[in-house]
C-alpha cells in the first residue's frame, strides 16, 4: 500500500511539476528568448498586446468570406485563425445559405503595433462585422461596421438594417467548436450576446455550448462597447507554445485548465 502510495504521490508531483513548466514566466522577455523551430507555419509571438508574427497566413477572399475593405495589409493571421474564418463563413453558408463572412482588421504582415487598436499585434485577434439584412430579408454588406441596439436594429435609423440573429449565432457556434482554435473572448455588446443566446438556445444548441457562449460573449468594460463588430481573440496555439504567451483567464475547457484541475483533485485524493 505504501508502495502505491508513493508511487501516486511522485506521479502526481510530476503532473504539478509539468503544470509549472506550462506556465509562462512572469518576465515576458525571457520567455521570448525561446524558440520554436521555423517549419513555415505560422507562429504567434508574444502577447495579443505586446507581440508580432512569423510566417503568418493571408486571409484569402473567397465566395463567403470577405473583407470589409480591399485593403489586404492587415489581414494576416496564424494559420488557425485563418483556418477558423474559413471554417465559420462556410459553415454559416451551409446551414443558411447566401452568407459572407466579413472580416475587418486582423493584424499586420509581422504583426506589432496597430493602430488604433491595442491589440492586433500577433495573428490572434480578428474584428468580425456583424451579419445583417435589409428591410426585404436580402444580406446587406456595408463597407463600414454598423451599430445596433437591443431591438437588433440599426442605430442609424437611415440604414433601416436588421442584426441577423441566426447567421450571427451559427458563427460564434462555428468558432466555440473549432478544431483550430480555442476562442478566449469574443467582444459584442450585452445586449446583442442576450439575443445571440436566445437564439443559440431556439435553435437548440447543446447546455454546453450556451455556456461556454455566455463565458465567452462579453462586453468589455473598456475599450468600447462592441455594438457594432465582434472582436474575437483566440489562445496561443499550442505549437506556439514556447514563444506565444496567453493571459489568463484559461477557461474550464482549454487544455491547460483542465490538467490544472486534474492536478487539483490528485492532490486532493492523496490528501484524504
Ligand atoms: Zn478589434
Amino acid at each position: 500500500m505504501r508502495k502505491s502510495f508513493a508511487a501516486s504521490l511522485i506521479a502526481a508531483l510530476g503532473l504539478v511539476a509539468s503544470a509549472a513548466l506550462a506556465n509562462p514566466p512572469r518576465d515576458g522577455r525571457q520567455r521570448a528568448r525561446r524558440v520554436v523551430p521555423d517549419d513555415g507555419t505560422s507562429v504567434s509571438i508574444g502577447r495579443a498586446t505586446r507581440g508580432r508574427l512569423r510566417n503568418p497566413a493571408l486571409m484569402p477572399q473567397t465566395a463567403v468570406l470577405r473583407y470589409r475593405s480591399g485593403d489586404e495589409r492587415f489581414r494576416y493571421g496564424t494559420d488557425e485563425m485563418i483556418a477558423a474564418l474559413e471554417e465559420a463563413a462556410k459553415h454559416v453558408e451551409e446551414e443558411l445559405p447566401g452568407s459572407a463572412l466579413t472580416v475587418g482588421d486582423i493584424s499586420r504582415e509581422r504583426g506589432g503595433r496597430f493602430r488604433p487598436h491595442r491589440s492586433h499585434r500577433a495573428g490572434r485577434d480578428v474584428d468580425i462585422a456583424f451579419y445583417m439584412h435589409d428591410a426585404d430579408e436580402n444580406a446587406a454588406y456595408p463597407d463600414r461596421f454598423v451599430r445596433f441596439n437591443r431591438r437588433g436594429k440599426s442605430r442609424r435609423s437611415s440604414l433601416d438594417l436588421t442584426f441577423d440573429d441566426a447567421r450571427n449565432w451559427k458563427l460564434v457556434e462555428s468558432l466555440l467548436t473549432s478544431d483550430q482554435v480555442i476562442v478566449q473572448y469574443a467582444f459584442v455588446s450585452r445586449a446583442l450576446k442576450r439575443r445571440l443566446l436566445a437564439e443559440g438556445r431556439r435553435q437548440g444548441a447543446s447546455e454546453e455550448l450556451l455556456e461556454r457562449a455566455d463565458v465567452v460573449l462579453k462586453q468589455p468594460r473598456r475599450g468600447g462597447r462592441h455594438d457594432d463588430h465582434f472582436h474575437v481573440r483566440v489562445y496561443c496555439d499550442p505549437a506556439d507554445a514556447p514563444v506565444c504567451i496567453d493571459r489568463a483567464p484559461f477557461h474550464d475547457w482549454h487544455p491547460r485548465a483542465i490538467e490544472e484541475a486534474r492536478v487539483m483533485a490528485r492532490l486532493d485524493v492523496l490528501h484524504r
